[in-house]
């Protein structure tokens, strides 16, 4: 039976694992830590990367998890609802026409339960690739010398991937000057706002936000500037939520996180035996949820290249993620963040403007959801 190596215990790890093992291979994943990652920090899923799964099929578990989320909404912080745009208008373009809101953490154990029941697939974790040697299969050493061989490594150990370093790829791109700081809440938001969705982009020149509904929690996610200090940050949080809405008493704070926040793709997704997915191929702002979706369909596309035993097969799918990492992933989620902030009054308007729209008719309201769903960075669609 032919080995698989896969660097890396997050979503898009287990995904290319299970995915392998469903095709027959041996996987062992090495992970760093001592247990899958608690973090929970994609929280949305896209209609194409759930029927990835169902096909893995995990799409059952995940969805007794999360929460339906059919429509999502652009919102305006002075004048409101602008547009509710409803994924019903794909329902013959895909099998799950709405995203489902649901935390990574809550994806990643219900995968490795799956990839467990395989012969010969396991993870090993504590084991944090350090040295990649190719040697017509690929040979990983942990940073306590333990080594392990297989055929293929799948490089998915996240954005400050040893893989791609071990492989002397580089990231090239942006670090935002805005740092990401996301608040979960314990309250009710549908209690405070009309016109709420699961998940709402709320434009302002000074102040935007994103409001998101998780099956625990709602979310806050706000720009925060770059050299502020973080207690400086955390400890304004109240009032910075207090101006989304006042209840007249302090927001209950669960958590808070603050992210840097970088767009940069690697300069090659293969070298040799070796292919990077997920975040160690490439890294995206948050907004509009592309990052581990994207990642998700690498490690699904990887395994079916790897199946063919075509090595050509294998550089067409390096080849073609990377193409979508540029063309599409960075590019809507870099205009999502523009369209967000914008400051130019007339821009604004005739943004807004479009956005209700869009909303207002079927036809376009597929076209901009097909893109924003993701599907067109998969397939051509039939007009
Ligand atoms: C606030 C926030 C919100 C987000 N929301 C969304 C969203 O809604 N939708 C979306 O699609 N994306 C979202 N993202 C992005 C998403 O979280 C990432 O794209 C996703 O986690 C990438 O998955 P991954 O498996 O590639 O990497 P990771 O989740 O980072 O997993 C990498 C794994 O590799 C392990 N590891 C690291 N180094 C090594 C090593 N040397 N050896 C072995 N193991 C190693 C780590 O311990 C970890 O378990 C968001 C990100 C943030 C910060």
């Amino acid at each position: 039976m032919n080995r698989i190596l896969v660097a890396g215990a997050g979503p898009v790890g287990l995904t290319a694992a299970l995915a392998l093992a469903r095709r027959g291979f041996a996987v062992t994943v090495c992970e760093s830590g001592d247990a899958l990652a608690a973090e929970s920090r994609a929280s949305t899923f896209h209609p194409p990367t759930l029927e990835m799964l169902d096909d893995l099929g995990v799409g059952g578990e995940l969805h007794e998890r999360g929460l339906l989320s059919p429509r999502f909404a652009y919102r305006d912080r002075r004048e409101g609802l602008i547009a509710m745009l409803d994924l019903a208008v794909l329902g013959d373009d895909t099998r799950f026409p709405y995203r489902l809101q649901c935390e990574q953490s809550k994806l990643t154990p219900i995968l490795l339960d799956h990839l467990l029941r395989y012969p010969g697939c396991g993870i090993e974790f504590g084991f944090h690739v350090a040295e990649v040697a190719q040697d017509g299969g690929v040979t990983v050493t942990s940073a306590d010398g333990r080594t392990v061989h297989g055929d293929w490594l799948i490089g998915a150990d996240g954005a400050h991937s040893s893989t791609r370093r071990a492989t002397g790829v580089t990231f090239d791109g942006i670090t935002y000057p805005e740092r990401f700081l996301v608040a979960s809440v314990d309250e009710e938001l549908l209690d405070w706002l009309d016109d709420l969705a699961s998940v709402n982009y709320v434009f302002d020149p000074v102040e935007w936000c994103v409001l998101l509904r998780t099956p625990d929690h709602w979310r806050v996610l706000l720009p925060t500037p770059s050299e502020t200090p973080d207690e400086q940050e955390y400890e304004r949080l109240g009032s910075r939520l207090r101006g989304v809405f006042d209840p007249g008493r302090p927001w209950r704070v669960a958590h808070a996180g603050m992210y840097r926040v970088h767009q940069r793709v690697a300069t090659s997704f293969r070298t040799g035996r070796v292919l990077l997915a997920g975040d160690a191929a490439h890294v995206n702002n948050p907004l509009g949820g592309l990052g581990m979706n994207s990642g998700i369909h690498d490690a699904v596309a990887y395994a079916a290249a790897i199946a063919t035993g075509d090595d050509a097969a294998i550089w067409a799918a390096a080849t073609d993620r990377r193409r979508i990492a540029l063309e599409y992933v960075q590019s809507v989620s870099h205009q999502n963040y523009e369209r967000l902030r914008a400051t130019d009054p007339d821009a604004r308007a005739a943004h807004l403007d479009g956005l209700r729209a869009v909303a207002a008719d079927p036809a376009r309201s597929r076209e901009s959801l097909l893109r924003s769903s993701m599907i067109a960075s998969l397939r051509p669609v039939p007009a």
